[in-house]
């Protein structure tokens, strides 16, 4: 079974082509610079020895139904394609950012369930009419295929109403659906589930905080394998301090910048979403450039070191307040995955809590899920990649199968 996963943006589209059969990935890669005079192909094949062979070559990509011909056309090369014919392709997967309060749940796509993420479009103007219109090119294409839309604000549609509603007037909650969605979805709900994996114990008892620090980032608390709270909120900007995006800040704060500072509503948009955050604290938004000069003696990285990881242990403990008691910590993404510095960061100082880290184990790095609590740590703490793809296809191949029992 081959299910193709697709991510359409703006103006590129990311692919994974899975065997899920084998559990497998076969091919990888992105058509981006859309619309541009000179578009960019890169294209990865995962050979079976784990090597993967890549290419990249520019071609003009006119729009996303020419990209994703584009794409077509490498899975099929007579050299090196990974399928023989379209028709292999049992279905294609469509991350979709918003799904609002009515898509919840994996879902087929029809012309009801496009019409549902239409009227999110409102709540999502950058990314929803991007996703759709990968998928209407994905229905012309793969006509025969399954067409399937995992959205990353689904996991987190358990939250109960207490911990989703803003204290502003009802019916803006009501009639303007304003209220806490969240997003990252499908990343906390993957690591959460390998976490369960992992201790051996079913989804149900365990209580787990899920820790996803990327160039966005944000947190889950996560009780019997359901979410009951998360950090971003009505849009990505609110919660942990991201690469660029400022997290929590006080609500009142675009209003002073606009009298005090003469900043219009797009002027305040960008600096909140793309001039905050690490990148506004110390001047660079990737981390690795913030621990080097963190290092180098640079006392604005320190001091952005410092916001960012107090944030999250801030958050730790009120996670910890709401679930009662903790049994599993995660880290995941760019971050969570590869630093052992941010990690301790963020833990120290918690033994009280049961939280406490092994420092050999913590600093050693490795690949798969790698646990780095000390003998002595109640919660285990682990550090699990990310592989929001492979949950996608994963979640694809379940209604397959449940489409196939049916029949
Ligand atoms: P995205 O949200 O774009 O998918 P990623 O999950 O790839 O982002 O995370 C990107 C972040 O991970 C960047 O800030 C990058 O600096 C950071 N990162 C990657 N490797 C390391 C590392 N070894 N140490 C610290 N930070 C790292």
């Amino acid at each position: 079974m081959k299910i193709l996963v697709i991510n359409s943006g703006s103006s590129s589209i990311k692919y994974q082509l899975f065997d899920m059969v084998h559990h497998t990935v076969l091919t990888s890669g992105i058509a981006e610079k859309i619309g541009e005079d000179e578009g960019l192909l890169t294209h990865e094949i995962y050979q079976s020895n784990e090597h993967t062979v890549k290419s990249v070559k520019t071609c003009t990509i006119t729009n996303h139904r020419v990209g994703l011909i584009r794409i077509v056309d490498l899975l099929l090369d007579q050299a090196d394609g990974v399928i023989r014919d379209i028709l292999e392709i049992s279905a294609v997967g469509h991350r979709v950012v918003h799904g609002g309060e009515t898509l919840h749940s994996p879902t087929v796509i029809d012309e009801k369930v496009i019409s549902a993420i239409k009227d999110n479009i409102p709540l999502a103007p950058l990314h929803n009419p991007s996703n759709l219109t990968g998928i209407e090119v994905a229905k012309s294409i793969f006509p025969h295929a399954l067409q399937v839309a995992v959205f990353d604000t689904a996991f987190h549609q358990t939250i109960p109403i207490k911990a989703f509603l803003y204290a502003i007037p009802f019916d803006m909650y009501e009639k303007g659906r304003i209220r806490k969605y969240g997003f990252h979805g499908t990343s906390h709900a993957y690591v959460a589930e390998r976490a369960a994996e992992y201790m051996g114990r079913p989804k149900g008892g365990l209580n787990l905080i899920t820790i996803h620090l990327g160039n966005g980032a944000s947190m889950a608390a996560v009780k019997n394998g359901e979410c009951i709270d998360t950090t971003m909120g009505f849009t990505p900007l609110a919660g942990l301090v991201m690469g660029t995006r400022c997290g929590d800040v006080d609500p009142a704060l675009p209003f002073f910048l606009a009298e005090n500072f003469g900043m219009s509503l797009q002027e305040i948009n960008t600096l909140l979403n793309k001039e905050s955050g690490l990148k506004g604290l110390c001047g660079t938004n990737d981390m690795r450039e913030v621990i080097t000069k963190y290092h180098q003696g640079d006392s604005r990285a320190k001091i952005a070191l410092d916001v960012y990881s107090y944030r999250i242990k801030k958050y730790i403990g009120a996670y910890f307040a709401i679930l009662g008691s903790l049994d599993c910590l995660v880290f995941t993404a760019g971050i969570g995955e590869n630093s052992a510095y941010i990690r301790n960061l963020c833990c120290s100082g918690l033994g009280q809590l049961g939280i406490e880290i092994d420092s050999e184990r913590n600093s050693k790095a490795g690949k798969g899920v790698r646990e780095i609590s000390s003998l002595s740590s109640i919660a285990t703490i682990l550090v699990i990649p990310t592989n929001e793809e492979f949950k996608i296809a994963e979640e694809t191949k379940k209604i397959i199968e449940l489409r196939r029992q049916k029949k």
